[in-house]
Order: structure tokens, then sequence, then C-alpha cells
């Protein structure tokens, strides 16, 4: 076995059917008593606001609900000037990883403004100030992870780009899961969330950081997906594949929060930041182009996945297992009629180059456990467009 070293969080999870319900008695215990909720829009008129304003009552003294997806720059200073003028002592993020994203990194900002001095942890078990709550409404994983990415203005005029900070603070130490709250989630951000934690599962079995503990959470997550993603795409309402689903999101995200992503991951992030893709549908563009590149590095590591995902390997050896469940994946993307083409998504062929060179310089696909220059990542992007 390769040695291993990993940074573990202490928080609390609640999970089930009606959890939200529970926020404002477990927010109590905490010793919460002015909290920020940041959310968007979509979440105010499906009714998940209502739900949290109902479970903390007179805790609840603010709300930002206008997130954009990539959390800009400039949303973080507005949200932390409401933060900070209600005095408020957590912050909550209620939606996908846009919110909880914009949850974490005003915490670490008002944590910033309020000791006058850099918030940085100094080590990985240094507590925050200002604690985040998280409450996940789609499978992207961001409430499991001490990291968060905000997308500010190009220098000199150039485009923006998405900047990725880790912090221990950061993690949050309540997540809370309810189904219900995702019922009403469309079926495109269904099958593109879902397989954005997919890909956790992959690059967390390939990470070069991989543990035992990432490596079984990401088994689960995939077994878990498996089934549970046609029915939850076919059936919004269906409140056991939903269960299911986030189950497997919360491992996926369990296992996302103590390795290193790889390549994949690292393209993503610029199709987001510099090219304006919404993350999950990057990630299931990609996600098949990515794995099949690094199969002959990672054959070992991904051959398990085709056993978690039920799938009866094409062939008696780890490379045959691995490419099995590579082709799930895509079969899976295509028979949901998820996104394939980055073309589709307003991505300009004649940009590929340049962000192909973003992409090369991230430390995502410095991790990568198969090296990969800049003509690769092009290469890759090529066949995805
Ligand atoms: P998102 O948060 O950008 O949300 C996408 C859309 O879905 C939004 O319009 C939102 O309002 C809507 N939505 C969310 N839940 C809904 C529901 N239940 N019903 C109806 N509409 C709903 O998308 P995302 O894919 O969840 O998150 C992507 C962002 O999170 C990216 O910025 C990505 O980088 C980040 N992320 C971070 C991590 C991490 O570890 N920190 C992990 C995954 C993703």
């Amino acid at each position: 076995m390769q040695r291993f070293t990993y940074t573990d969080y202490a928080r609390e999870v609640i999970f089930g059917p009606g959890a939200v319900a529970r926020l404002g008695e477990a927010a109590g215990r905490h010793g919460w008593r002015r909290l920020l909720l940041c959310t968007t829009g979509s979440q105010r008129r499906g009714g998940q606001v209502a739900a949290v304003a109902a479970a903390l009552g007179d805790r609840l003294v603010a709300v930002y609900d206008r997130t954009r997806a990539h959390v800009p720059a400039e949303q973080v200073a507005a949200a932390l000037d409401l933060a900070d003028g209600q005095g408020v002592d957590a912050i909550v993020g209620l939606g996908g990883g846009s919110a909880i994203g914009l949850a974490k990194a005003v915490g670490l900002a008002l944590e910033e403004r309020r000791a006058g001095r850099p918030a940085r942890a100094k080590g990985p078990t240094d507590q925050p100030l200002v604690p985040i709550v998280a409450i996940p409404t789609t499978y992207a994983g961001s409430e499991m992870t001490p990291t968060y990415g905000v997308t500010r203005p190009g220098e000199g005029g150039g485009p923006p780009r998405k900047v990725t900070v880790t912090d221990p603070k950061v993690a949050p130490k309540l997540v809370v899961y309810d189904p219900e709250l995702t019922l009403a989630l469309p079926p495109d951000l269904t099958g593109t969330t879902a397989v954005n934690a997919l890909a956790h599962c992959f690059e967390a079995l390939y990470s070069t950081a991989r543990n035992p503990l990432s490596t079984a959470a990401a088994l689960g997550g995939l077994r878990a997906r498996a089934s549970a993603l046609p029915r939850a795409h076919a059936a919004g309402d269906d409140l056991a594949a939903r269960t299911e689903l986030l189950a497997g999101a919360h491992l996926a995200g369990a296992a996302l929060a103590s390795v290193a992503m790889g390549l994949h991951h690292g393209l993503c992030h610029v199709l987001g930041g510099s090219a304006g893709v919404p993350h999950g549908v990057a990630n299931t563009i990609v996600l098949p182009h990515a794995l099949r590149f690094n199969l002959d590095a990672t054959a070992a590591q991904l051959a398990p996945a085709a056993g978690a995902l039920g799938i009866a390997p094409a062939g008696p050896n780890e490379v045959a297992a691995a490419a099995a469940a590579v082709d799930w994946t895509a079969a899976l993307i295509a028979r949901l009629g998820l996104p394939r083409r980055l073309r589709d998504y307003g991505v300009p062929e004649a940009d590929l180059p340049r962000l192909a060179r973003l992409a090369a310089e991230s430390g995502a696909v410095r991790a990568n456990p198969k090296p990969a220059t800049a003509a690769d990542v092009e290469a890759i992007l090529r066949s995805a467009w």
C-alpha cells in the first residue's frame, strides 16, 4: 500500500428527508445567533429559502439571493458588506456549489475584516471565526470540502479567471442534506451535477493524494450513482432515487475533500472561469475524454470502479475493467441526452489553445497522475469540442 497523509474535518452532518427542519435546533446547539443566508433567486422561488427561514426563525438576519455561477468577486464584496453590517456569526450556503462557494468566500473575508489581518489557516486544524453551514440542493459536493473558487476580472482587461482557494477554515461545520430540497432540480441539472460527483469519484480513485478513506468513499459514491441517477433523471419526484443520489454525492464530496483532483478538474475550472461554461456541463463534456487520456496510467486504480458500477468487466484484466467503467460513463451521458460538445456551449474553436495553456498551468493538471503538456490538454479539448 502507498503511504498517505490527509486532513479530516470536525463537522456535523444531518441527512434525510425533512432534515432542514432541524437546522434551527442545530444552530442553537452550535451557539449561532445571527446567520446570513447566501443563495439564489431560484431557491427563493422554489420554496427552499422559506424552509430555511422557517427553521432558523429570528436567527436568520440577512439573505443574499443573487449568487451567480462561478462566484464573481464583486458578489463576495457585496455579501461581505451585508454580513458585516448585520454582525453575523455564521453563514449558510443554500443551493449548488456556487451558493456554498460564496458562503465560504464571505466567511473567510469577514474573519479577515474583523481580525484586521489575513485569515488564512496556519495549520490544518485551525478553526474559523465565522463558521459555514452548507445545505446542498445539487450533487456537486462543495459542502464537504475546504475549497471554493472566485472568478476575478482578467488583468489588463483580459478574460476573467477563476481562482481556487483551499483552506481548512472554510470546510463547513454543519452540513444539512435534505433530499426534499432537490425534488425540483430539473433533469439537465440533475444529470450534469451528478456527473460532476461521478468525476469526483473517478479523480479521487486515481488521485496522487488518494488514501484508504477517499477510495472507499469514491467507490461507495459510484455504487449509489449507477442506479439512482437514471431514476432521478427520469422522474424528478422519485424521493427514494433523490435520497440515494444525494447520499452518493455526500460520499463523492467526502472523497474529494481529502485528495488532490487531476487534469479533468483543472480543465473544468478553466472552462468555467474563462469561457463561462456551467460547471456541471463542463464536467459532463470533458469527463469521458479526460478519463480516456488517463486510462493507461490509472487502470489499476480505476478497475474497481467497474465492480462498483455493477458492470461485468469486458475482459479479465485491469485495463479492460477500467475501460469498461469509462465506456459506461460515456454511454450514460449519451443515453440521458446530457451535454457532449463544447461547441454547443459557446466555446470558440480558436480559443482552445489559450484555454489549454491556462489549464496546463493549474495545480490540478500538474497533480494529474499522468503528466500532461499544454499540447495534450489542447488535444483533449479538441476531442471534446
Ligand atoms: P450552481 O451552484 O452554479 O447552480 C446551477 C443552477 O442550479 C443555478 O441556477 C441554481 O440556482 C440552480 N439550482 C440549484 N439547486 C436547484 C434546485 N434544487 N432546484 C432548481 N434549481 C436549482 O451549480 P453547481 O454545479 O451545483 O456548482 C458549481 C459551482 O460549484 C462551480 O463554481 C464549481 O467550481 C463549484 N464546486 C466546488 C466544489 C468544491 O469542492 N469546492 C465542488 C463542486 C463544485
